[in-house]
């Protein structure tokens, strides 16, 4: 497939103009709102075309989009690139609405190009292989989870996430939506109501630099989820608890394919061996399936969508200090 790429960002260059060659594509052009980048960014990475204007790529023939801006531009180039019948691979957040979510998925579900939302975790091994355990049923009835995702935000990263809440600023929008896909896909539900508190220790600018919050899911299952940009020595983790037995992956919320698992039960504590593969080239590979029409475990728009309604619903507690009800995504777009 031919891509371009929108948003000359840091993931584009630093994984996904990689992982896309690597899963056989193609990077036709990069579109920037600045010219000088756009050169830098083309040259830097051997892409063809810098372009400033997304209005110019319809012209290179290109199948896919690959849309990495800041969280606001997100919308309007999913519904352009819907419009010139590109499949789109979009960053999350989605958007910094929930409307702007929903309004995307339908504008790919109209234009009949799919649409995957960039949830690279649940492609990393020990969320693989957790998964198949509670498959097996080795766990008895899960219980409740825990989600360690508080880390430290890059010097090279310390911009709009931290003073920018109109770019989707702020450690809730851009770690909460990665932690309820990995449960999404761990648990096959999405919680249902959400209870938080944020902090700012002074790393942000008007934005929450931290925050913990509690899900409830409907089958029962509770869920704490931690995440920050400022705790430099902080190990990130998932934790499934259940009657029978409890899985702990310590470090396995990295963009690197990494973490270890260890199942304790009664019989006592055993390391589970795991996969390793580059999460994002999994990702890519499974949107090929999705496009094929086959089978596929990518996170689509639709879970792009249910990811983004808990990050707002934990941004919504926390201001208003009540437990809030997650917006029904399915009943928005009438599923
Ligand atoms: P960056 O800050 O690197 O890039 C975002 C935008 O900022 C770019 O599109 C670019 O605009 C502009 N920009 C980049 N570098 C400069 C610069 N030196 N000077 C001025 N402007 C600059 O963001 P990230 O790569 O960290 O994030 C981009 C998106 O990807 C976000 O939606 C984020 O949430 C998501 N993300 C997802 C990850 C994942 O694992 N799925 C991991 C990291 C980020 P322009 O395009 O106009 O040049």
């Amino acid at each position: 497939m031919r891509w371009v790429l929108v948003g000359a960002s840091t993931i584009a260059g630093e994984w996904m103009v990689g992982a896309i060659r690597a899963v056989g594509d193609e990077v036709v052009a990069v579109v920037s709102g600045d010219l000088q980048r756009a050169k830098d960014f083309a040259a830097q990475h051997g892409i063809p075309h810098a372009l400033t204007d997304e209005k110019a790529y319809p012209a290179l023939g290109v199948d896919a989009v690959y849309i990495s801006s800041t969280n606001e531009k997100h919308e309007a180039s999913t519904l352009f690139a819907a419009a010139q019948g590109c499949h789109v691979l979009c960053e999350k957040p989605l958007a910094t609405s929930l409307d702007a979510a929903i309004r995307m998925v339908r504008a790919c579900r109209s234009a009949g190009v799919v649409m995957g939302t960039n949830h690279h975790l649940r492609h990393n091994g020990p969320h693989r292989t957790m998964r198949e355990h509670l498959r097996a049923g080795t766990l008895g009835k899960v219980v409740a989870a825990r989600m360690q995702h508080s880390v430290y935000l890059p010097a090279h990263l310390q911009g709009w996430r931290l003073d920018n809440p109109a770019a989707g600023g702020g450690v809730v929008l851009d770690i909460v939506v990665h932690n309820a896909d990995s449960l999404a896909f761990l648990l096959g539900e999405y919680p249902v109501e959400v209870c938080a508190m944020v902090s700012n220790s002074g790393m942000a600018q008007g934005l929450e630099d931290n925050a913990m919050s509690v899900w409830r899911f409907a089958s029962g299952i509770t869920a704490s989820s931690h995440q920050g940009f400022n705790t430099p020595y902080a190990a990130t983790g998932l934790e499934l608890h259940g009657t029978r037995a409890s899985l702990h992956g310590n470090g396995m919320m990295s963009q690197q394919p990494s973490g270890d698992l260890v199942l304790n039960s009664e019989r006592g504590s055993e390391v589970l061996p795991v996969q390793r593969a580059n999460l994002y080239e999994v990702c890519l590979q499974e949107m090929h399936r999705a496009i094929r029409g086959e089978p596929h475990e990518m996170a689509d728009g639709v879970a792009g969508a249910k990811s983004l309604a808990v990050a707002l619903a934990v941004l919504e507690s926390a201001h208003t200090g009540r437990q809030m009800a997650v917006a029904d995504v399915d009943a928005l777009l009438g599923n």
